[in-house]
This record gives structure tokens, C-alpha cells and sequence, in this order.
């Protein structure tokens, strides 16, 4: 229960990734605003379960890509809450295609919603973590944006670029002992990696030592201990949960 009375923001908190760090956070103690895009009735599932635990939780619909709804999502949390404590950047979309076949929609879809959607809504609490000088943020990058993929230009550049913000936030918001950290995870199995083609999962499966796709919940234990004050001296890092795929 090492995050009792916290509060935290999961973007995309719906589905996947999100849903376990909800959970998870929820588990430890903290009182969870779970974000979502379309998906109500995934978000109602999380909060129930998360309600079930004895915990407060706010479900909001908020596109990240859009300020003004990310701005009005962190006025009625605080307004809820008090405080915002820990915020988590997960919400993510991937639209693959080779270079010569991807569209500018494409490309711009996914660095908005991967990028920029992380800009907005650092932005947005970070005002109140600077006047209580405390915070945790944590952003869930991809080893995608470490090592490049083949078919995913938009995806890798989206995700390399949340590793450089997480260290120039690092840098900015260190004094005021907010602390953020990129989560680079390998192939993990929700709804993104569901459609992939067996072939293309084998041969993800073929660069994983541990030779397995990781679970959700494997992400959001380390979420929840960079979460935690123990992690207080832990900054700008980026930390792989990948089966080991880019140890060399
Ligand atoms: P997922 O199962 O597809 O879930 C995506 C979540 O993001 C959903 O909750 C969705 O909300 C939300 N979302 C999408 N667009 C949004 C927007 N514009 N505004 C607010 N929320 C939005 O994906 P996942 O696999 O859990 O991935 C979570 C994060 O981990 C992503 O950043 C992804 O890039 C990263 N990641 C995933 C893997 C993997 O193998 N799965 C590997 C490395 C990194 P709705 O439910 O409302 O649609």
C-alpha cells in the first residue's frame, strides 16, 4: 500500500497496459483517474474494479491530443482529488506501413496522439506538481523507439521523441523533486499486438530471449515502483520490460 493517498492519472487507462498500471496503482493504495478515447464501457470495467478495492476513481473521456479536453480533465481531477501525484503518459495507437505506402494521415495520427498527446498533458499537471515540489511522471515508450522497426517510421520516431522529452523533462522539473522516466516495454499481448499476423509475432518471438510476448501487469510493477517515493532518485531513465530483446 506504498501509494496510499496518492492520486493518479492513467491516459488510456481502458484497455491493455493502461488498465494493468490502473489496477496496479489502484492496488497499492492510490485513488486512479482512468482516461480513455471511445472505449466507455472498457473504462467502467477498470473502475469498478478498481472501486471494488476500496479505492476513489474518476473515469474520463478526454482525446489526448486535444488541450483543451486534456486541460478540463485535470481541473475536474483536481477538483475531485486535491492533488494529482503520479501521472502516467500510456495512451498509444500504432498505424503501420512502410514508408513509401504511409500516409501523412498516419504519420501525423500517430505522433499526435504518441507525442504530442504526451506533451499535452504534461503540460497540464505539471503546474500543480511544481507548487506542491513533488510529482511522479512516467511515460511508456516502446524498445520500438530504441532499436527501430521496419513498417513502423511513425511509431518508432513517435516513441524515440518521448525518450528525449522524458530527459528534457528530467532536467526542467528535477529541482522541484518531480521525477520522469520512460518505460521502454518489448511485445507485450492486449488489443495492439492482437492483430499482428503469426508470422510477424514469430519473428518478434525469435528476438526475445525469454522467448514470450510480456503480460500487462509485468509493465505496471515497474510503473508502480517508479511511482512510489522510493524511486525518488531515479530520473530521466529508460527502463526496457522486453524479455531482454535489447540487452546485447
Ligand atoms: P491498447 O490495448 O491498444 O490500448 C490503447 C489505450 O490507449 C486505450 O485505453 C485507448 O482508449 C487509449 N487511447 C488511444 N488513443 C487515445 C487518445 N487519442 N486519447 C486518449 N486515449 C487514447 O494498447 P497497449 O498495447 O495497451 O499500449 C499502451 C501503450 O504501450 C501505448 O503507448 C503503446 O504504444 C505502448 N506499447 C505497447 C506495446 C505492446 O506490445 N502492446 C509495446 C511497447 C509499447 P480506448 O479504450 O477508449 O480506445
Amino acid at each position: 500500500m506504498f501509494l496510499s493517498g496518492k492520486t493518479a492519472i492513467v491516459t488510456g487507462g481502458s484497455r491493455g497496459i493502461g488498465r494493468a498500471i490502473a489496477l496496479t496503482l489502484a492496488r497499492k493504495g492510490a485513488n486512479v483517474v482512468v482516461n480513455f478515447a471511445g472505449r466507455a464501457d472498457s473504462a467502467a470495467s477498470v473502475a469498478e474494479a478498481i472501486r471494488s478495492m476500496g479505492r476513489s476513481v474518476l473515469v474520463f473521456q478526454a482525446d489526448v491530443t486535444d488541450a483543451a479536453q486534456v486541460e478540463a480533465m485535470v481541473k475536474a481531477s483536481l477538483a475531485e482529488f486535491g492533488s494529482i501525484d503520479i501521472l502516467v503518459n500510456n495512451a498509444g495507437i500504432r498505424k503501420d506501413n512502410l514508408l513509401l505506402r504511409l500516409k501523412e494521415d498516419d504519420w501525423d495520427g500517430v505522433l499526435a496522439v504518441n507525442l504530442s498527446g504526451v506533451f499535452n498533458c504534461t503540460k497540464a499537471v505539471a503546474r500543480s506538481m511544481i507548487k506542491k515540489h513533488n510529482g511522479r511522471i512516467i511515460n511508456i515508450s516502446s524498445v520500438a523507439g530504441i532499436t527501430g522497426n521496419s513498417g513502423q517510421a511513425n511509431y518508432c520516431a513517435a516513441k524515440a521523441g518521448l525518450i528525449g522529452f522524458t530527459r528534457a523533462m528530467a532536467k526542467e522539473l528535477g529541482s522541484r523533486q518531480i521525477t520522469v522516466n520512460a518505460i521502454a516495454p518489448g511485445p507485450i499481448t492486449t488489443d495492439m499486438t492482437d492483430d499482428l499476423p503469426d508470422i510477424t509475432k514469430e519473428k518478434i518471438l525469435n528476438q526475445v530471449p525469454v522467448g514470450r510476448f510480456g503480460r500487462p501487469e509485468e509493465v505496471a510493477e515497474l510503473a508502480a515502483f517508479l511511482a512510489s517515493d522510493a524511486a525518488g532518485y531515479i530520473t530521466g531513465q529508460t527502463i526496457a520490460v522486453d524479455g531482454g530483446m535489447t540487452c546485447s
